[in-house]
């Protein structure tokens, strides 16, 4: 029986010349490509560890945890100016009062950015703030949103769809390297299974990390986070992220203070920065093969 639309691995070299090992063979079998963000470099000699919180809520709160990452360890910041939530009636994010915070929160630490974008009439305002344009999973599909963050020339964080199979999440990276961008980091943060819900937020798929790794030779990073949806996961996940090969992590943080109030998105999965500094300390000690200088 012929299924129209069906794609298997063996598509990809059709789908994604670009970015298939099989037709472009400047990395070989296993080298990976490092991608620079502001002298972090992705895919290089030891996983880099971004941190920082789910959501910018506000400039006494995004500096503070920015500082608390740096002091870590951390190698990044993170932290969302435009959120992608369930009801529109949650908390949707600050927007570029958002981008200014993170900014500043950068200039103070030394510590490049990422944060995301959700439309394509606001790529170039993220792009002006941001080191590094994050494309969350609800957007991986999101063929002129991925169109438009690749002609920025900018680095690009392209989440996996919560459902995406490995040719559809290699198929909406190729639309970033079609327009001259190949700074790509991918980051797997879950999918959606039968368990989603019940012990955990989404199944962390660690298994992707070495089918990425002889699919392509784009870095691939972890979201123990958003894959668990529980803090006491996190720690754990992360190490075993890293056991399995990841270039990195991509980790929700809060001050762990009590008096501090909770986030207002996503709590339940942020972790205190003296769990941050563990994960840190593991992550850093694992040394890679290095690639080809970026
Ligand atoms: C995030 O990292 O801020 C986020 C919303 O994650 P995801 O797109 O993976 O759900
Ligand atoms: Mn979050």
């Amino acid at each position: 029986m012929i299924i129209a639309g069906k794609t298997t691995l063996e598509d990809l070299p059709r789908a994604c010349p670009i970015l298939s090992r099989k037709t472009n063979r400047q990395y070989g079998d296993t080298l990976v490509r490092v991608v620079d963000v502001q002298g972090v470099h992705f895919g290089a000699d030891r996983p880099i560890v971004i941190a920082g919180p789910c959501a910018v809520e506000s400039r006494d709160q995004m500096l503070e945890l920015a500082s608390l990452a740096k002091q870590a360890g951390a190698d990044m910041l993170r932290g969302g100016a435009y959120k992608p939530r369930t009801s529109p009636h949650e908390f949707q994010g600050l927007g570029l009062a958002g981008l200014k915070i993170l900014r500043e929160a950068s200039q103070e630490t030394g510590l490049p950015v990422v944060t995301e974008v959700m439309d394509t009439r606001l790529v170039e305002q993220v792009a002006e703030y941001a080191d590094m344009i994050q494309i969350g999973s609800r957007n991986m599909q999101c063929y002129p949103l991925l169109t438009e963050v690749g002609r920025t020339g900018k680095p690009v964080l392209l989440k996996r769809g919560m459902a995406a199979s490995l040719v559809e999440w290699l198929g909406a990276a190729e639309y970033i390297a079609k327009e001259g961008n190949l700074d790509i980091v991918l980051c797997e943060r879950g999918i959606k299974t039968f368990p989603s819900g019940e012990y955990c937020r989404y199944s962390l798929d660690l298994n992707v990390i070495q089918a990425v790794r002889g699919e392509t030779f784009l870095p691939v990073i972890v979201d123990p986070s958003h894959a668990t949806g529980v803090a006491a996961m996190v720690e754990p996940a992360s190490r075993a992220a890293v056991e399995f090969g990841a270039d990195g992590l991509l980790i929700e943080v809060t001050t762990g203070r009590r008096t501090a109030s909770a986030p207002k998105c996503d709590a339940a999965q942020a972790i205190n920065p003296e769990q941050l500094r563990r994960i840190v300390e593991f992550a850093h000690a694992h040394q890679r093969r290095a690639g080809p200088a970026p």
